[in-house]
């Protein structure tokens, strides 16, 4: 087994309280028992009481703090002193109009040490939609698209989404029933159908949450070269990549930053070195 503080001085936990009740830990486990850590799920974790996709219950504050409330109760739960916690955002696409993406952030805190990681990630082809139907026919190619049966679908009455009649749906029949119900419920006679955000609904969002999981064990496993703390990554990028006529800072991507989570080290890779921004992302050159 490799060790996950080689290179370190500092001994991390070897044993890190999963805040999760909707299967996650099934696409992490591999990547921490390769760094010799072990994920513990607390029984009966309840995580929809942070606020759920399905409207039911609204988050409260950014994902971050989200995710640190989670960490901090299956600490509590487990009696742990190190948690992983996961939480996603999904809506339209921040730059690219009619598009949507999803947002995974994963949470690693370890507080006998008194660190944190942040990894986060955008997805830019989620499984994600809704579709309104007065019928399964409707539906069908909304169904298609979604993957359904294996992605999970929610059902409310259309104008009326905050009262879902069904989640977690995974069969025609139930769809079928739901569909009904909810038509009956709304004010124009149709259902409206969702992809069900929840992880272990959500197939895409297992993959993506498991490739989290397996660049946040890497920062675990490289140490700092300057303090040897481990956590060592990419923390940022910086943007103002130079206009190649003028020399401006456009909004093109120019460096990868990585840093420490212990000290203020960092380091720059240039995303292409030498390269230069073509003019028509330039401000001054083409407003
Ligand atoms: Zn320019
Ligand atoms: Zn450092």
């Amino acid at each position: 087994m490799k060790d996950v503080t080689a290179g370190s001085d500092i001994a991390l936990s070897r044993r890190v309280a999963m805040a999760t009740m909707h299967g996650k830990e099934r696409v992490l486990q591999a990547s921490f028992a390769a760094i010799g850590v072990e994920l513990v799920t607390p029984a009966a974790f309840d995580t929809d009481q942070f606020g759920t996709f399905t409207r039911d219950r609204p988050r409260a504050g950014t994902m971050l703090d989200a995710a640190r409330a989670k960490a901090q109760a299956a600490m509590r739960e487990t009696g742990l002193q190190a948690a992983l916690a996961s939480e996603g955002a999904y809506g339209p696409h921040p730059t690219i109009p009619f598009l949507a993406a999803g947002r995974e952030l994963l949470l690693f805190i370890d507080a006998a040490q008194g660190f944190e990681i942040v990894e986060m990630t955008i997805d830019e082809q989620p499984t994600f939609g809704h579709c309104p139907a007065a019928s399964l026919a409707d539906a069908k190619a909304f169904l298609e698209r979604i993957g359904f049966p294996r992605q999970g679908v929610i059902v409310a009455p259309a104008g009326r989404l905050t009262e879902p009649v069904a989640k977690g749906i995974r069969s025609l029949q139930a769809l079928e029933d739901a569909i009904s119900v909810a038509a009956g419920h709304s004010p124009d006679r149709r259902a409206h159908i969702e992809t069900d955000m929840r992880a272990f609904m959500n197939p895409r969002r297992m993959e993506v949450i498991g490739a989290l999981g397996a660049q946040l064990t890497a920062r675990l496993s490289a140490a700092c070269p300057h303090c040897r703390h481990p956590g060592w990554g990419k923390v940022r990028t910086d943007f103002g990549l130079p206009c190649s006529l003028c020399g401006s800072p456009t909004s093109l991507p120019r460096r990868d930053v990585y840093g420490c989570v212990s000290c203020d080290q960092e380091e720059y890779r240039d995303r292409s070195p030498g390269s230069l921004a073509d003019p028509a992302y330039c401000p001054l050159c083409n407003p």
